[in-house]
Order: C-alpha cells, then structure tokens, then sequence
C-alpha cells in the first residue's frame, strides 16, 4: 500500500498536524480558493507553448511568437483578462527573453514527476506538477510560474518542503541533482531564486518519518495554532481554537485505516 504525498501536503502537514487531518485524512470540505485562475492557467499553457513548440532555428523568438502562443488560449476570457494577459506576456519578454542572447530548450515544461521513499516499511509516493525544468550547468533548475495579483508569502521552511519533495523525485527519474528553485513572478517580472543542497532532502525525509510515525502509531494529529488560524477553513471543528469545537459535517470521511500516498 502506498500514501501519496505532494508538496502541499506536506506543507499543510508542517503547519498543523491538525488542519492536516481534517483536509487529508477525513476530507473535510472547506478550503475554497476563489481568484482569476482561468487567466493563471491560460498564461502558463501559454509559456508551456512559448518554449515547447518555438524552433530553436534562431537565437531567440520575436513577441509575435508569444502573441501567437497567447492566442491559442484566451477562449473564455473576458477581454480584460486577455489583454492584462497580453501585458503580462510583454513584461516577460522584455526581461526573461529579449535581453538575452539565446533562449535554451527546457528538460520539460509543464509535467508531472512521481518518486518513492520507503520509511518505516511504508511506501510514499512523492508527486507533483512542474512548470518548467531547465537544465543548468551541473543538474536542474525548477521555474514556478507565479500569476497572483497578491504577492505570495511564503516561509522558507516551507519552500524547504516542497525543493525536498522535488529534490527526491527529480534524482530518482533524471538521476541529476536538483541545483535551484526559482520562483517567477509574472506580473512584476521579479524572481526569487534558492540553492538546493542535500540538506533539502534531509529536512524532508525528516517530516516525511514524522508523518509516517504519526499514520502507523500515533494518529494524535496535534494543533498547532498560530496566525494560520486566522485563515484556517477548520476552526469550527478544532479544539484549539473553540472552546466547543462543532462535529465534522456528515460529508466527512470516516477515520481512515493506513492509506499511503504522498504528492508534491
Ligand atoms: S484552527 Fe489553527 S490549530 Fe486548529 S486546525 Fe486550524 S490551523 Fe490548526
């Protein structure tokens, strides 16, 4: 038997075992993301496009390429969207491609990776999404494609997760070590980029044993209140944050027996 893990997972799991439990092991409804994600995904099937299907005969495409590749993915936008789309792409031109002097092919644009670890005699099985995977000199660069209009916060412990998750699975598919992680931030053209190093995969076999420890014995899924609770789609049912915590709703799955698998 396998669990399957992701990185989002495994963050949701760093920050309270609690949240954890009721999201993945009891599937309780509630977490909802309401944001223009149609125009997100438009955007990154486009740059998939950009640099999947551009010939690489010349040094670098013009913007009619990126017109064109945009084109073939605003059906049900409104015109708004598209045209903030065609700005987006714009920036990304003028920073990312037209300052170079080539634009490289990349390993993958927007795939999928699956990896395993064994912990304890239980089977994980790591997955996750990609947007873009380069090659550097000495291994592999992940892009994350960011199209938020908010700025993303993040926690380094949690990008930590996520470079972990992907560390190990990109090693055991490419045989190549992961070197970076670059986040891109279309709508501002900035990125932020991390070192990976083998301390990645360390950090993430440990909370990966923590989580295994917690599915075979301990099953205690503790809170961990904090700010996150402010934010938390099950305070309702938590006993950290109501003194009388409501009963899980009856679409709540009953407790899970061991059930094996983690993605990123
Ligand atoms: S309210 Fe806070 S402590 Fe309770 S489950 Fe949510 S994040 Fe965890």
């Amino acid at each position: 038997m396998t669990y399957v893990l992701s990185a989002a997972k495994l963050q949701s799991y760093y920050r309270c075992p609690m949240a954890y439990y009721f999201r993945y092991e009891r599937k309780v409804p509630g977490v909802a993301f309401f944001s223009s994600a149609a125009l997100g995904t438009a955007l990154h099937q486009a740059l998939a496009d950009i640099y999947q299907d551009w010939h690489y005969q010349d040094p670098i495409p013009r913007m009619d390429w990126l017109e064109y590749c945009w084109g073939q993915h605003i059906s049900g936008l409104t015109a708004t969207q598209i045209a903030e789309g065609r700005r987006i792409l714009q920036l990304y031109y003028d920073t990312f491609i037209v300052s170079q002097s080539a634009i490289r092919k990349p390993l993958a644009v927007e795939g999928r990776i699956h990896g395993s670890l064994r912990v304890d005699d239980l089977e994980f099985t790591l997955s996750g999404r990609y947007d873009r995977l380069d090659w550097v000199d000495d291994g592999l660069e992940l892009i994350d494609y960011k199209s938020g209009k908010e700025p993303e916060s993040f926690l380094t412990d949690e990008v930590d997760l996520q470079i972990g998750l992907y560390y190990l699975a990109l090693e055991q598919k490419y045989q190549r070590e992961l070197k970076k992680l670059t986040l891109l931030y279309l709508r501002t053209g900035e990125t932020v980029s991390f070192e990976v190093g083998p301390n990645h995969r360390r950090s993430v076999e440990d909370i990966i044993g923590e989580l295994a420890t917690q599915l075979r014995n301990d099953r205690q899924w503790t809170p961990f209140p904090g700010d996150q609770c402010d934010r938390c789609a099950y305070a309702r049912y938590c006993p950290a944050a109501r003194a009388e915590p409501e009963p899980l709703p009856d679409e709540a799955q009953p407790e899970a027996g061991l059930q094996l698998v983690l993605s990123i």
